[in-house]
């Protein structure tokens, strides 16, 4: 028994290292970890708390892959914190709470969907101390500074100041952490009050769980009695009509009795694709407000916040090395900051600008902002209500041309593709029609044009340079 199941965690690790590559398996797994199977359970263990946040948010799914292989069953995987390989850590190098707690208790996580990043991410906020994302925690700055005002009001207000509370931008700014940061002072304010956060896609599923089991009334109940409805990610309702009319019912309900709606989208409402009038509407007269990736001052306040509640001692001059390589957004920050604690903690020593530079080197690589043709096709096709296949294929109808000669002319200016290249990814063109293309748009753009199409919700209208700003913000 003992033996089969020696060969099981060997067969395991064999799987990760074939997965990951033997350069990452050698620094993440091979002296820092231990596995055993019993139970239809996968248990690691680690030498600390860092060290299993990032396996967990990194290797999550290639372990459960591998363990699925090498046991021919689905095996919950679970994290603790082996003694052994924490002895072999320098103290000071180990996180703090680790002494407090010899056993780490987490969630069990089925390895089966352990794939998501979003749990994911709640466990690695959990393990950083940050159990909860709050207004007190979140560092304001230029960025995010109008934002954080309005949430603010929302809570000290009693009577509704706006409604809805609407913040938009890119991934990792902090939308969640403010909704989230909003139901918790309110909890907290006015205990007792009847409050949910849930993302659009939940929302969704529990509307069509509710219309499949006929269970509406009591859905409708759930939702429309609220005195605050946080809904993130409201992007995903684009192309669902029937939820979106749902949603519309709900958001009228809870604003009729004078309650509180706050939502969060990757896009500003009007850019939403396939969002019906309606809610563009009550959206907008609402307070729409954008968070901006924050400034190299606030990174620095971001990273040295977070070293403190981690109990670190990080040098101002690293935490500046990494604010000044790590732009894009806070989440990449926050990754950077822990790949370092993490690499350091390993190889017990302090973390050091060189070690910073080292570390972030293949994490800059990735995350600077290069434009790739899918940036541009995903904001385009956005824009326009089409999709890539349309710019990709040789439909000529007005719209399509329309949105496939502004990605020729975008592609020509932030990508290094070459004109016979942009031609043959949209619709198999010659090199001639993409120069004619790029020269059709410079030309509308240059005398400010009035261009129409046809969106799915209409016909529509806009000046040639509004379009070329939409198109440029998103994908810049
Ligand atoms: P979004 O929902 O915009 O993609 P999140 O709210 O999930 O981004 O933020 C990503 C991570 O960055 C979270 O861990 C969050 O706590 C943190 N974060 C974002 N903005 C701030 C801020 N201004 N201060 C402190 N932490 C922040
Ligand atoms: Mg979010």
């Amino acid at each position: 028994m003992q033996a089969a199941v020696t060969d099981v965690t060997a067969a395991i690790y064999d799987g990760i290292a074939k997965r990951i590559g033997q350069q990452k398996f050698r620094v993440w797994f091979r002296n820092s970890t231990s596995l055993s199977v019993s139970d239809g359970y996968l248990k690691i263990g680690v030498p600390n708390l860092f060290i299993a946040g990032w396996i967990e948010n990194h290797f999550l799914a290639d372990i459960a892959q591998a363990a699925a292989d090498a046991s021919g069953q689905s095996l919950k995987i679970t994290f603790n914190i082996d003694p052994e390989l924490a002895g072999a850590a320098r103290p000071s190098a180990t996180v703090s709470h680790s002494n407090s707690s010899p056993a780490l208790t987490r969630r069990d996580t089925d390895a089966g969907l352990s794939g998501t990043t979003g749990s994911g991410r709640q466990k690695i906020a959990a393990i950083n101390g940050y159990d909860k994302m709050t207004l007190g925690n979140f560092v304001v700055g230029p960025s995010n500074q109008l934002a954080y005002n309005a949430a603010s009001a929302m809570i000290n207000q009693e009577d509704n100041p706006f409604n809805p509370l609407f913040f938009h931008g890119g991934y990792g700014l902090g939308k969640t952490h403010l909704l989230q940061g909003i139901c918790c002072a309110m909890r907290k304010s006015r205990p007792g009050s009847k409050l949910l956060y849930c993302s659009a896609e939940e929302f969704t599923n529990q509307y069509l769980f509710a219309l499949k089991t006929k269970k509406l009334d009591a859905f409708r109940g759930r939702f429309r009695q609220l005195e605050l409805l946080a809904i993130d990610d409201i992007h995903f309702l684009a192309n669902k009509p029937s939820t979106q009319e749902e949603f519309l019912y709900t958001f009228n309900s809870i604003d009729l009795a004078g309650k509180k709606v706050v939502l969060a989208s990757d896009a500003h409402p009007k850019m939403i694709n396939q969002l019906c009038e309606r809610l563009v509407s009550r959206f907008v007269s609402g307070m729409v407000v954008k968070i901006e990736p924050p400034d190299f001052e606030t990174r620095c306040r971001i990273l040295c916040q977070r070293v403190a509640v981690l109990g670190h001692d990080i040098s101002d001059k690293v935490i500046s090395c990494i604010a000044e390589q790590v732009r894009t957004n806070v989440r990449e920050l926050e990754g950077a900051l822990l790949k370092l604690i993490a690499y350091a903690s390993l190889n017990n020593e302090k973390p050091s600008i060189a070690m910073a530079r080292d570390i972030l080197a293949e994490h800059i690589a990735r995350t600077d902002p290069i434009v790739h043709v899918s940036d541009i096709e995903s904001a385009v096709t956005t824009f326009f209500g089409i999709t890539p296949a349309d710019i990709h294929s040789s439909r000529k109808d007005r719209t399509i041309s329309l949105a496939r000669s502004f990605s020729m002319y975008l592609a020509r200016r932030y990508t290094k593709m070459s004109f016979p290249e942009i031609g043959r990814l949209m619709g198999n063109k010659n090199h001639a029609t993409v120069i004619l293309a790029a020269r059709k748009i410079e030309e509308l753009v240059k005398s400010n044009a009035t261009v129409n199409w046809k969106g799915p919700g209409g016909n529509k209208v806009a000046h040639a340079r509004t379009i070329l700003n939409s198109l440029q913000k998103t994908i810049a």
